[in-house]
């Protein structure tokens, strides 16, 4: 065992190494099965030792105590800090995830983004002061709750750990992140620049482990006051159900299959590419992914093909390759799931448009590539059309007016988002009220405001991200009323 190459985590004021092969993490880049990189693994253990560092933190730190436009000034820094760091993250982000270059750097801006957004919040909030109803003045307070665990998913590390760590800092917390084990290095760089940045020791700790023992430690333990998980559906569930023994809060931000509209007097050359970006961005592994497209039948046969034809002509290649558009699927095995659910749309009597196979190129043999792939003649009751695929699958299916395509978009366990094309704003707003998600793009899809807030209906989650709901989602309120008798109270 080489033990310079295996990167240590901190727990306070101590540096964790591992000691043999069983405790390091082994994250693979998927763009040619090589190491990206060697972590010590973190142990049930390590959640005490790292539970109990952020309470004294969280107790004997001024964190807490400082006024929220002083918290700001640490926060300000550690987005610089990614900022100045943006290149070797992105590298980073690029070898752990196989996310295309551009997108790695996008990454780390809208990373540092959330930082400086929670400073800003922290310069502008206010608490609100409730208008008297007698001899008394009341107000509500944004209290922090102690120490929060956040657990993130692999497709969009650093991003995923900003949006949680910015917000819970800005309201006072101590944090604990708990990364994907596919992608567990760029929480341990997150940690080390909010030290750097100043912020007092204990109040953020990088715990890369596996969901199992580590993640399900921190849900279980005593000392975590409140749960923020990004990830799947059914772990949120499970992690949502021992929340409810513990009477703590959750916020879940989990899975979708959200249908993607067009309508017939859409713009179809920009629809044809907002749907491809919508399903093929990030190589369809993100939650809110247009990954059911319903189509106006009059325009099916049309829009389908010009579609195929756009999908042929994407560039999908090494991520290190400026130009190349789709990058590699995150591992081996998520290739194999993802090609598993194409062989089982072919067997419920989908037809295969273009795609369902790996790319035949000698440069991309090594890596988890799979081809953008689109798939109809199913129904809405498929599995494809129902499960969370989580790769370039996108199912196609047509709809008659609006009332169909409302109840079939409503038809799925989700309801994180949904997007549609239209020219006709009143029809927008009549569907985008119909249906049921947490985000609606109209004559656009998949963009992102840090101000605005974000989460899922039904199975996609509960609570709400970004924004100042971000903030909330990580405060307790506190109700203070303060007498102004100038008599002694009657009773
Ligand atoms: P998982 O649910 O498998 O894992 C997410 C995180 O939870 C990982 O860190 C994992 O650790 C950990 N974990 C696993 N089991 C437990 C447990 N019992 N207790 C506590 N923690 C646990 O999701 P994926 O990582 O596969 O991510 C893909 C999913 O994330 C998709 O469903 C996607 O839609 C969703 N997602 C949702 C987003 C949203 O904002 N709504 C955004 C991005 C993704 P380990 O890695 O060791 O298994």
């Amino acid at each position: 065992m080489n033990a310079s190459s295996i990167k240590p985590f901190r727990v306070g004021a101590e540096w964790r190494h591992a000691s043999d092969e069983t405790q390091i993490l082994t994250s693979i880049n998927p763009a040619d099965g090589s190491v990206a990189g060697r972590v010590t693994r973190a142990t049930p253990a390590d959640v005490d030792a790292a539970v109990a560092v952020a309470w004294e933190a969280f107790h004997h730190q001024p964190w807490r105590h400082l006024r929220p436009d002083q918290r700001a000034t640490t926060l300000y820094e550690i987005g610089r800090r990614l900022t100045a760091e943006r290149e070797s993250l992105a590298r980073l982000q690029m070898i752990d995830s196989g996310k295309p270059w551009k997108e790695c750097l996008h990454m780390v801006d809208a990373a540092a983004g959330h930082f400086r957004y929670y400073a800003a919040v922290c310069e502008t909030w206010q608490n609100e002061v409730t208008s008297p109803r007698g001899e008394y003045f009341s107000m509500a307070l944004a209290e922090p709750f102690g120490v929060v665990a956040c657990i993130t998913p692999w497709n969009s590390p650093i991003m995923n750990e900003a949006q949680k760590v910015a917000p819970a800092l800005a309201a006072g917390n101590a944090v604990l992140v708990k990364p994907s084990e596919e992608t567990p290095q760029l929480a341990l760089e997150l940690a080390r620049i909010c030290g750097e940045a100043g912020l007092p020791e204990g109040l953020v700790t990088a715990l890369p482990g596996l969901g199992e023992d580590v993640g399900a430690a921190l849900v279980r333990h005593p000392g975590v006051r409140m749960v923020s998980f990004t990830g799947g559906t059914e772990t949120g569930r499970a992690i949502g159900a021992i929340a409810g023994q513990r009477l703590i809060p959750v916020g879940l931000e989990l899975g979708g299959k959200s249908p993607h509209i067009v309508f017939d007097d859409a713009d179809i050359e920009r629809a044809v590419a907002g749907v491809a970006s919508g399903i093929f961005g990030s190589a369809g592994q993100s939650c809110v992914a247009g990954s059911r497209l319903f189509v106006q039948r009059s325009i099916y046969k049309r829009f389908m093909d010009q579609l195929v034809t756009f999908t042929r002509e994407l560039r999908v290649g090494l991520p290190d390759d400026a130009n190349v558009q789709m990058g590699p699927l995150v591992s081996q095995g998520h290739r194999d799931k993802v090609a598993g659910y194409v062989d089982l749309a072919r067997a419920e009597g989908g037809t295969v448009l273009i795609g369902g196979d790996r790319p035949r190129d000698a440069r991309l043999e090594r890596g988890s590539f799979y081809l953008p792939t689109i798939i109809d003649g199913l129904t809405n009751q498929a599995r494809a059309c129902r499960e969370e695929i989580f790769g370039p699958v996108l199912v196609a299916l047509p709809f008659d007016d609006e009332a169909d395509v409302i109840a079939q978009g409503n038809d799925t366990p989700f309801g994180l988002a949904a997007g549609m094309w239209t020219g006709d704003y009143a029809r927008a707003w009549r569907v985008g009220r119909a249906l049921e998600a947490g985000s609606i793009w109209i004559n656009t899809y998949k963009q992102s405001h840090i101000a605005t807030p974000f989460g899922g209906f039904k199975d996609s989650g509960i609570g709400r991200e970004k924004g100042l709901h971000g903030l909330r989602l990580y405060s307790q309120v506190k109700s203070m009323y303060f007498g102004m008798h100038a008599q002694p109270m009657g009773l």
